[in-house]
This record gives C-alpha cells, structure tokens and sequence, in this order.
C-alpha cells in the first residue's frame, strides 16, 4: 500500500469571485503617484468584484534595506496608512503582511526548484533595478531570491489577476512559468493545455492547483519618475507621493526640464511634462496644450506646469486629508488591528494551498494547524 497521497482531487474552498494578488514593498514610507496610476487604481475598481489580497512584502524590503529594520517597520506601517487614505477598504479586501504568513516562505523553497537558476538572474526586472539602485556586484542572494519569493507572494493566494504596473510583466512571467510546470510536473495537466484552462484541467480525477495568472497593467504602465528617465520609483528620490503637501507637489512639478528653448519652441513629445499631462489633466485639456506645444504658438511652461500640480493636488488632497487623521494614536492602532486581521484570514488560504501544494509533491505527512490569538 502506498503510504503517498494522491493528486489533490478538488479545491477544497474554491473562491466565490475569482481572487487578485498584488501588493507594495516598503522600501519607502509611502505610494506614489506611479504606484496610484499603475496599480492603485486598477485595485480601488476592482475590489467590489474580486477576492482581493493586497500584500505588503515587508520580508522583500530587507533585500536592500536589511540594516534598517525600524524603517522596514515604519515603512510597512505608513504603507497600510497610504492604502487606507487611496480608499483601498479592509473590509472588502485582504491586507497581508508577508512576514506573517509562513506558507509563504515555504513555498518560495519549493518553486527555487522549479526555476533555471540563469533565467532568474537574466530576469529583465532585477537587472533593470540592479542598475537603477546601484547595487553593483554586492547585493545580497536575498535580492535575486525575492523574485522567486514573489511568485510564492502570488501563488498562495491562488489569484486569476495581478494589477501592476509595466516592470512587473517579466515577474508576472516568471510566475505563470512556476504555475505552468507545477501543474504539469505534479497535477497531471498535459503539456498542451492552455494556460486558463490549468485550474480545472489534468488527467480524470486530477486538477491543477494553481490557476496560471495574469498582469493586469495599469492606465499608464510606466509612469516616469520627476528625473524624466528611471520610472517613478520609492527608492530614487523622482517622485511624487501620495502624502506631499500642496507645495511641495507645485515644487516638484516646477523642476522638470522642459528642455525648450524659449515660449514658443516645440516640446519633445517624450517629456516628463507631456506624460504628465497625458496622466493627469482630463482628455481634452490634455490634447489642447499638446497643439498649442506643437503648433509653435507661445506656451508658458510655468502655467502649464502650475495647472498640472493644482490637478495632481485635486487627485491627492481627499487622500491626503484622510492620511493626516491615521497619524495619530487612534490611527496607528488601526493599522496594526487591520494588519493582524488580515494575517488570520491570509494564512487560512495561503495554508490551505501549502497543503495542497504539499500533497501534489507528496511531502505532507499531516496536517499542521497555525494559532492566532485575539
Ligand atoms: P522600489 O523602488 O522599492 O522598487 P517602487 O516604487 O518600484 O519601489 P514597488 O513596491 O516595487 O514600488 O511597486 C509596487 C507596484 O507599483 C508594482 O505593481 C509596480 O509595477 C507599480 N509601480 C511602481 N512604480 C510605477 C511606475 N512608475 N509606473 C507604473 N507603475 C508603477
Ligand atoms: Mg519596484
């Protein structure tokens, strides 16, 4: 008799609306601009419809912050203040703290053994950041590491979509490659099934565990950083937060180079400015000024640029306002109430896919039960 559990048979609590993963690091105290137009907006319209679980990768930010743990701290804790303040609601949706959630470790162990170790370094996105943040030859294993962890970040909750902005396709992939072999090397599902159909198909009785995600990218998929060249990034000093006060948007704003020789020389249609414009003045407003850069007539960047801010400020000032009432003592003892409810629901389904996880590669030898109290 064979003492291996066979192939898991059915999703013991398959969701009602399909599920979404996604999620911030904080390496930062706050969003962004960037972060708003890429992913927060996508997230804010779609949690009526989906099972939503907004992860915080608190484990990931140590990959470059990992002398800091206080800040990783604060960070994580003005992150979960930003998401409430953009309207994100913890009543809808789940907020889970990476470090919380054990399933998720174990199974970034497991999918490290299903990736090329070279196609993980060639990874377009880490080489990308290994640039941009200047991390040389002496980033830790931790960093490289944290790109397979967010595969796990985002198969333990099993989601059908991951809204994110444009750099994070090339994870997106790599993820859906782990799902892809998982399920045909462990669950049975032949090598000509197509991706969508791999949650429920396999051979008779088998099914696949992981349904194979996918990136879901925002209105602008790369909102460029106030540098006019890396994207608009926490971790170099180019934006704009979601927390800024008015003055200091209307600052920022007044610092991008136009390049322009005088009023009424043309404007590269690649600038920061003009993708600003496209981002954040209405439609039409938008296409008038751009006609007005084109057709030589005399533009003042100044009132260009003063419109621009008053917009971002109209985006940002109800979030804004609803960020300074959490800096408070009422404020921060929510935070950590939402972020310790969120935990508990997040580890009953991260847990239940570990298991099934577990089963499909015959390494489960009993079930294990996690204690939250209060
Ligand atoms: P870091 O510099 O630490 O990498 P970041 O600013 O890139 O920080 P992340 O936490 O890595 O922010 O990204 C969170 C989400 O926001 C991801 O889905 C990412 O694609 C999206 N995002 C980040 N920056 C931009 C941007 N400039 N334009 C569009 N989407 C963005
Ligand atoms: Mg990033």
């Amino acid at each position: 008799m064979s003492t291996q559990p066979g192939p898991p048979t059915a999703h013991p609590h398959r969701p009602h609306r399909p599920r979404i993963l996604t999620g911030d690091t904080p390496t930062h105290t706050g969003l962004h601009l960037g972060h708003f137009v890429g992913s927060l907006e996508n997230r804010l319209r779609l949690q009526d419809e989906y099972d939503c679980y907004f992860l915080i990768a608190n484990v990931h930010a140590f990959t470059t912050l990992a002398d800091k743990p206080e800040l990783v701290r604060a960070n994580t804790i003005g992150i979960v203040k930003d998401w409430l303040a953009v309207g994100l609601d913890p009543e809808k949706s789940t907020f889970v703290l990476q470090s919380e959630v054990p399933a998720i470790a174990e199974l970034t162990f497991l999918f490290a053994m299903l990736l090329p170790f070279n196609k993980v370094m060639r990874n377009p996105t880490l080489k990308t950041e290994i640039d941009s943040k200047g991390l040389g030859d002496s980033y830790s294993f931790g960093f490289p590491m944290y790109a397979v962890g967010q595969c796990a970040d985002i198969l333990a909750f099993r989601p059908e979509l991951v809204p994110v902005g444009e750099d994070q396709e090339a994870h997106i992939e790599m993820c859906r490659d782990v799902a892809l072999k998982f399920n045909q090397m462990y669950c049975a599902v032949g090598n000509r099934v197509p991706a969508e159909e791999h949650a429920k198909a396999g051979t008779p009785g088998a099914s696949g565990v992981f349904p194979v995600p996918k990136a879901k990218i925002g209105r602008v998929a790369r909102l460029v950083g106030l540098d006019g060249v890396q994207k608009m990034s926490k971790s170099l000093g180019n934006a704009i937060f979601l927390y800024d006060s008015e003055k200091d948007v209307q600052k920022k704003v007044n610092k991008i180079v136009t390049g322009r020789a005088s009023s009424t020389s043309p404007i590269d249609p690649k600038n920061t400015l003009v993708q600003y414009i496209d981002a954040f003045l209405p439609g039409e407003r938008a296409e008038q000024i751009k006609a007005d850069y084109a057709s030589g007539k005399e533009v003042m960047d100044g009132h260009v640029k003063a419109e621009l801010a008053a917009a971002i400020n109209a985006i940002i000032d109800p979030m804004r306002k609803r960020r300074e009432k959490l800096e408070s003592p009422e404020g921060e003892a929510r935070v950590i109430e939402v972020i310790r409810r969120g935990v508990k629901k997040a580890n009953v389904v991260a847990e239940e896919t570990l298991l099934m996880t577990k089963r499909a590669m015959r390494i489960e030898f009993g079930e294990r039960r996690l204690d939250f109290p209060g």
